[in-house]
């Protein structure tokens, strides 16, 4: 059996920024600080460290219950700016169907490997009903790193199929930290540029496979089908 790990923004879905602008008047509800994303870039970091670093950059100390405070007006703001923007949400081309293929096919077993904190990662999944694909994941609630939140995926994944060991692991995400911590955990990753970086970009952290989008199904299916990791 062979595990794929799902990242979600970029990879999976589009939420046309929802997902900063929640955090940023988060940042700004709960501390004060307007515009506290600014100069710091989003893309494959986990929510905490994005948290830390915009923190850090306004000069705040990390006082106690401050995280619990920001994650819990980040996810009321969230669900507010998925609800007021749907149109601006995506599924990203060709997700849909190689999910459906993929989950039917018993060969395979699906998990998420993100650095959203769990519950946003499912608010960001719902609009597009994609959460049913995914029983299980690594998350930015289980770790700061995103080599320990993916390694945390796979523990889990050993757990949901009953298994000591898989014959391959897969990442699939839209960021050089998608390869560079999917390569530290071991995993083969699956680059797909339909994220902020280009293609050349990402094959130069050399990912075992590149791609534009998911949309050629069976040209993914084989990938993941014929390479080992
Ligand atoms: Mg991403």
């Amino acid at each position: 059996m062979r595990l794929i790990l799902f990242d979600v923004d970029g990879t999976l879905i589009n939420t046309g920024g929802a997902g900063g602008r929640a955090f940023s008047k988060a940042i700004e509800n709960v501390c004060g600080v307007p515009d506290g994303l600014r100069d710091v870039r989003l893309d494959g970091k986990t929510d905490f460290l994005i948290l830390r670093e915009a923190l850090e950059k306004a000069g705040k100390q990390n006082e106690p219950r401050l995280e619990e405070r920001l994650f819990n007006e980040y996810m009321r703001l969230l669900e507010n700016e998925l609800a007021s923007n749907r149109s601006a949400y995506e599924v990203l081309p060709g997700v849909r169907k190689l999910l459906v293929r993929l989950k039917a096919d018993s060969g395979f077993i699906l998990g998420l490997g993100t650095g959203n904190v769990e519950p946003g990662a499912r608010a960001k999944l719902e609009p597009g009903g994609l959460n049913r694909f995914f029983g299980f994941g690594g998350f930015g609630s289980d770790h700061l790193d995103r080599t320990d939140l993916i390694n945390t995926g796979i523990e889990r994944g050993l757990k949901a199929a009953a298994r000591d060991s898989f014959e391959a692991v897969f990442v699939v995400g839209d960021t050089p930290r998608d390869i560079i911590h999917g390569h530290e955990a071991g995993a083969a990753v699956l680059a797909v540029s339909t994220g902020s970086y280009s293609l050349p970009e990402l094959e130069r952290c050399n990912p075992e496979k590149a791609v534009p989008d998911l949309e050629e199904t069976e040209l993914v299916i084989e990938f993941l089908t014929g390479s080992n990791s």
